[in-house]
């Protein structure tokens, strides 16, 4: 198996959307305002600490950012959110990045909401019967489940008030918990990328209770490849804006929890290779950052691969990137992805079993070695696949 070839994959799943080379005299405000977007963005988008950037940087930017690079700042009119502003010709659909709908014209990022819209109640503020319980931190690209308990949970809503602003499909949408009997759950997602704390917001009535959870980065260092020019030229491929649709699709999905047991590995007996999930990397000299959005597990043709737990097949068919794919929605905006399969046993529409052959691996759609890429979405973002194996809910 060729590693490089299977990075080369992953560079394309990571989304490679706009790109702006730092020249003499920019700052990052002045690039930010310049592509409609903010300095927020593009510092996370490109993992910056600060505002320092440097002549002859690479910085990514969003997807939705305008193609228009090097127009004075004090020349452009539009404003961030007018919806006059040009979409790139050049602009690639990106797997892995925004929140739009499918088919609908991508606007930058809305602004963060106020430091005292975010701030937290005060300690000791209660719901009346309700009890919430949150981890004490997460890591980028968790999934994670604040836990309601007591007579009243099944009534509140929660949202996840740090997600207006991000990169991040639906943000701050407003969530019911799902559960039964006075336990009750919410999925949380961290968005790779993502370093500012959680903060959310747990509504009953006319109470509110709102706290924040510290975010961690993730310990992988980056890994900076030289990859060829043609992969972006790979990525024009007619077939991908369907694709882009059909996941997009899946991960809007908002159907009932389905799972009662813990999640299964999808290949028997199989490790994840070290381009696991997550893995910052640049794709060229002094690149931009980014993110490796499922895990890869190396297996030979033909190796079956597993529903890892219980769910409705959504999507089943052959893409130009996924290659031969198969979409489970386990409910409760849980959905599993599984890449590149040599052929597949199931379709749309069937339910299957937690440890079910949906198919076998193989090495179609952009992957040059035989092997299973999998990933699990909350609300279609990207959480780590470890955090669910052999757990009925994350952490
Ligand atoms: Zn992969």
């Amino acid at each position: 198996m060729n590693r490089r070839t299977l990075l080369l994959a992953a560079a394309l799943l990571s989304g490679m959307a706009g790109a702006y080379t730092v020249k003499t005299g920019d700052t990052l405000y002045s690039i930010a305002r310049a592509h409609g977007v903010t300095v927020v963005e593009v510092q996370r988008l490109n993992n910056l600490g600060g505002t320092v950037i440097s002549v002859g940087q690479v910085l990514r930017l969003p997807e939705g950012a305008s193609a228009v690079p090097t127009a004075p700042a004090t020349s452009r009119t539009a404003a961030p959110n007018s919806p006059a502003a040009p979409t790139s010709p050049s602009a690639v659909p990106s797997p892995s990045t925004r929140s739009t709908a499918p088919g609908a014209a991508q606007t930058p990022l809305p602004p963060r909401l106020s430091a005292a819209e975010l701030a937290p109640t005060p300690a000791g503020t209660r719901l009346s019967g309700v009890s919430v319980s949150a981890p004490e931190q997460v890591t980028m690209g968790d999934a994670f489940v604040l836990r309601l308990s007591g007579p009243r949970a099944a009534e509140a809503t929660v949202r996840f008030l740090s997600e207006v602003g991000e990169d991040v499909r639906r943000p701050a949408e407003v969530l019911r918990p799902g559960g039964a009997a006075g336990e009750y759950r919410v999925l949380g997602r961290v968005v790779l990328g993502k370093t500012t704390p959680v903060v959310y917001e747990v509504r009953l009535g006319d109470e509110v209770l709102r706290a924040r959870i510290p975010a961690a980065p993730l310990s992988q260092t980056v890994q900076h490849l030289n990859l060829p020019s043609r992969v972006s030229g790979v990525l024009q491929d007619a077939g991908r804006a369907a694709e882009e649709r059909a996941v997009e699709n899946a991960y809007a999905l908002r159907s009932p929890q389905v799972w009662t047991r813990p999640f299964a590995p999808a290949l028997a007996n199989r490790a994840a290779t070290s381009s696991s999930f997550g893995q910052p990397r640049t794709y060229v000299a002094g690149g931009a950052v980014s993110y490796h959005y499922g895990t890869d597990y190396p297996a030979p043709t033909g190796t079956p691969v597993l529903a890892v737990n219980d769910g409705t097949v959504v999507l089943a068919g052959k893409y130009p990137v996924r290659g031969n794919l198969v979409v489970i929605d386990h409910g409760a905006g849980l959905v599993s992805l599984y890449f590149h399969q040599s052929r597949l046993n199931v379709r749309v529409g069937d339910k299957v079993t937690r440890g079910q052959k949906i198919g076998e691996v193989g090495s179609t759609g952009l992957s040059a070695g035989p092997h299973l890429h999998l990933e699990m979405r909350v609300r279609g973002e990207a959480t780590d696949p470890a955090d669910w194996m052999n757990r009925l809910w994350p952490r």
